[in-house]
């Protein structure tokens, strides 16, 4: 896999405001939230899409699921409610093909899905 922005995040080369980060993991606010708190969660292995992760290496994905209720409970909004997402390709929008999920919170949420 090639480098990403996120690789320069985590080696603090882009400056980002990072909430979070232990041994597996790391998380810091979107730069352009769509969401009055917008966190992306990102594993330390490294993934270009939910494609390429094994099923060995599933528990990767379970830890940022993880790791993001952890967050909503510390902050505050777990009871309120948030939305967990992960684009994979083109269909779903995936920009950066270094695997990453969305924390998106704050207030009601909108449907999704496709447009019209
Ligand atoms: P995706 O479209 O699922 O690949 O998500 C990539 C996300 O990265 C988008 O929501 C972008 O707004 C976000 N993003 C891009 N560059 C930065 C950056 N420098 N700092 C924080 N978030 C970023």
């Amino acid at each position: 896999m090639s480098e990403t922005l996120f690789h320069k995040i985590l080696r603090r080369e882009i400056p980002a405001d990072i909430v979070f980060e232990d041994e597996h993991l790391f998380a810091f606010r979107d730069i352009a939230p769509q969401a009055p708190i917008h966190v992306l969660f990102v594993p330390k292995q490294d993934f270009a899409t939910l494609n390429d992760v094994p099923e060995d290496a599933a528990v990767v994905i379970g830890r940022l699921a993880s790791a993001a209720a952890r967050y909503a409970k510390e902050q505050g909004f777990a009871e309120d409610g948030y939305r967990i997402v992960m684009n994979c390709n083109g269909d779903a929008g995936q920009t950066v093909f270094q695997i990453h999920l969305h924390l998106l919170a704050g207030a009601p949420l909108g449907r999704f899905g496709t447009q019209g």
